[in-house]
């Protein structure tokens, strides 16, 4: 099926999609993206989403190429055009099209791109019945994981790795404790409490562990926001990952060690149900 792809203002057939070879997002990494879920037609979390876009283009100094309001319409455009009932709409802004030259062109033009992908069933994954293996691998990342950049290919070779091995994913670890997953963030439960590395320039700032934490709270369950280590996590009841395309993901082998029964837990069932139940009654 040929998707209609957004690019600098127009709505284009995929296969007219494109961008120029000079394009500091291709020669630099020099853009940001964001990734929000569809669930029945509609957008999960747009707002936070919108928020941490803006943020992370504040802070590496690049002016949003629309509005917040345009940029919702665009997202509800692609939806309805490509007939997404679940699924994802990812979105990249780059600083634009220039010279080669390491420093920032004077006055950018910054380039917007927007896709979709359908997923059907996205919400009902057979692993969230099963659960994931995870390996650990040292986090090689740059030191800004803060900004949602589009250098992907440290955790694209953590994935390769965790496949080679015969596991679904990899936990990063930095100074002897998980920062977090490849493309999500890692949790533990111990007696009880979800316990998550707090929020730092390690660390990317998940829209869903926002979401899912505050819902914990609200559920009167303990929550701690402090570092873990993979040892910890291996003796926990439960462990588990969170992210915008797998809501909440149970995890239940870690580096070949059985995590509590081996089954998920019903804390990460819990969660996961809360949170799918309250994003689709708050999407729009
Ligand atoms: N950490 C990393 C490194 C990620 O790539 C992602 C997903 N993009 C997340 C955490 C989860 O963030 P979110 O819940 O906003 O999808």
């Amino acid at each position: 099926m040929m998707r209609i792809v957004y690019v600098n203002g127009d709505y284009v057939p995929e296969d007219e999609a494109k961008v120029s070879v000079f394009d500091r997002g291709f020669l630099f990494a020099d853009g940001v993206y964001e990734v929000t879920s569809v669930l029945g037609g509609k957008l999960i979390d747009f707002s936070g989403h919108a928020a941490r876009l803006r943020r992370s283009l504040g802070e590496l100094e690049m002016e949003s190429p629309v509005t917040e309001e345009a940029l919702l319409a665009i997202h509800r455009e692609l939806v309805s055009r490509n007939g997404i009932e679940d699924g994802l709409v990812y979105l990249q802004v780059t600083r634009g099209v220039a010279d080669r030259d390491f420093a920032y062109p004077a006055e950018p033009k910054p380039t917007l791109v927007l896709f979709t992908q359908s997923k059907p069933g996205m919400a009902d994954a057979p692993m969230a019945r099963t659960g994931l293996s995870v390996i650990s691998i040292p986090d090689r990342r740059w030191g800004r994981r803060d900004i949602k950049t589009v250098q992907l290919l440290y955790p694209s070779m953590g994935k390769m790795m965790a496949k080679a091995e015969g596991a679904d994913d990899a936990w990063m670890v930095e100074d002897g404790a998980v920062t977090e997953g490849t493309s999500n963030n890692a949790y533990i439960v111990r007696d009880g409490t979800i316990v998550t590395r707090q929020l730092g320039e390690e660390i990317l700032h998940g829209i869903t562990r926002k979401a899912v934490l505050a819902l914990a709270r609200e559920a009167q369950m303990k929550v701690e926001e402090r570092p873990f280590t993979i040892e910890e996590a291996q003796a926990a009841d439960e462990a588990f990952v969170t992210s915008a395309s797998t809501f909440v993901m149970p995890v239940v082998r870690i580096d070949g060690a059985t995590v509590g029964t081996g089954e998920p837990g019903p804390v990460a069932a819990r969660l996961r149900e809360i949170y799918l139940k309250e994003s689709r009654k708050a999407a729009i």
